[in-house]
């Protein structure tokens, strides 16, 4: 249960003496005249001044990399050594997710405890579960759980990226909110087509199908792994790049390195690695972040 989960993590931090305010709109930084610093961050509830600032912000980090005047294009050595100019920092996916309606239970291993989340890539072809035509005979992949939470099967298939200019992309109204980002009838039928592929007991399926939207963007590297780094002396950058729970041990790293002791762990991840050319591998699974 993610809410659940969060609550709890933001119990633990404010039983560390951290302050979380909730509702506050961050707007813009104010810099320190002669160094370029943050002094102080600007809000739409006013300004508080910092010595340091963290910022997390998932896909909204494409906001705020702006409002920290960072590049929007980039440039990348490729492994011949060349120099690849005006590369977008940041691009969007469109995650596409969705729910069958039936008692999770359903998954429960055969001694009745709780799957890992079932992730499939094959390029086996992909035929209709509806109609048995030919959905895909190229590489596919989908993910699963049951969920207890949602009250069903929940899962995702692969992204796709979005094609709207990055400066352009409409991150809000988010998620199910969202006009334009959340899964369609398509997605539907593939994804439980999919899961009709890999167990027959979801085969004749689709009539299960939630038709409430889901999903929602992730915003990416070039190389699609995390930055973690820091600029304008004291602004400390966690761009996670969708990697979602697998980052839960980050905020200690970060922590530690802010107080003065620099992460190993953390020096792959680092804004230089685009010029010096130390990308990390390409992915050949249809998901940017495996
Ligand atoms: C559809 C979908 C499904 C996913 N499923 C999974 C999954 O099953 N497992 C998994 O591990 N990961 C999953 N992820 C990835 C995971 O959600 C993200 O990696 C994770 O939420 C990133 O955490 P974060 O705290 O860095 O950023 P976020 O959770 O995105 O939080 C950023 C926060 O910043 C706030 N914010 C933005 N702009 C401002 C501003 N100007 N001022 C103040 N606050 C601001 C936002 O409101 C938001 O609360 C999924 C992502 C998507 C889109």
């Amino acid at each position: 249960n993610n809410t659940r989960a969060l609550y709890g993590l933001a119990k633990k931090a404010e039983d560390l003496g951290v302050r979380i305010i909730t509702g506050v709109e961050v707007k813009g930084f104010e810099s320190n005249n002669s160094t370029g610093a943050v002094a102080a961050v600007e809000t739409d509830r006013g300004k508080i001044n910092c010595d340091q600032v963290i910022i997390a912000a998932g896909p909204w980090v494409r906001d705020f990399w702006t409002m920290l005047d960072l590049p929007e294009k980039i440039s990348i050595k490729t492994d011949e050594g060349d120099l690849r100019d005006n590369i977008d920092m940041w691009r969007f996916w469109q995650l596409e997710e969705g729910l069958l309606s039936i008692n999770p239970d359903q998954l429960l291993t055969n001694d009745g405890k709780i799957p890992p989340v079932l992730h499939v890539d094959t390029d086996a072809p992909l035929f209709s579960d509806a109609d048995g035509s030919l959905i895909t005979d190229k590489l596919w992949g989908i993910y699963y759980k049951p969920d207890w939470h949602f009250n069903g099967i929940q899962g995702g298939s692969a992204p796709y990226k979005v094609e709207t200019p990055v400066s352009e992309v409409q991150i809000d109204p988010y998620g199910p909110s969202s006009p334009e980002f959340v899964s369609g009838p398509e997605f539907a039928h593939m994804w439980v087509s999919a899961l009709a592929h890999c167990h027959s007991r979801f085969q004749n399926h689709i009539k299960y199908y939630n038709r409430e939207p889901s999903g929602g963007i992730g915003c990416f590297t070039a190389d699609s792994f995390p930055v973690f780094d820091s600029f304008r002396e004291n602004a400390y950058v966690i761009a996670d790049s969708n990697h979602g729970w697998k980052m839960l041990g980050v905020g200690r790293l970060v922590a530690e390195e802010i107080t003065g002791k620099s992460q190993s762990l953390l020096e792959p991840f680092r804004f230089s690695r685009f010029e010096k050319g130390k990308l990390h591998p390409t992915s050949n699974s249809p998901f940017p972040w495996s």
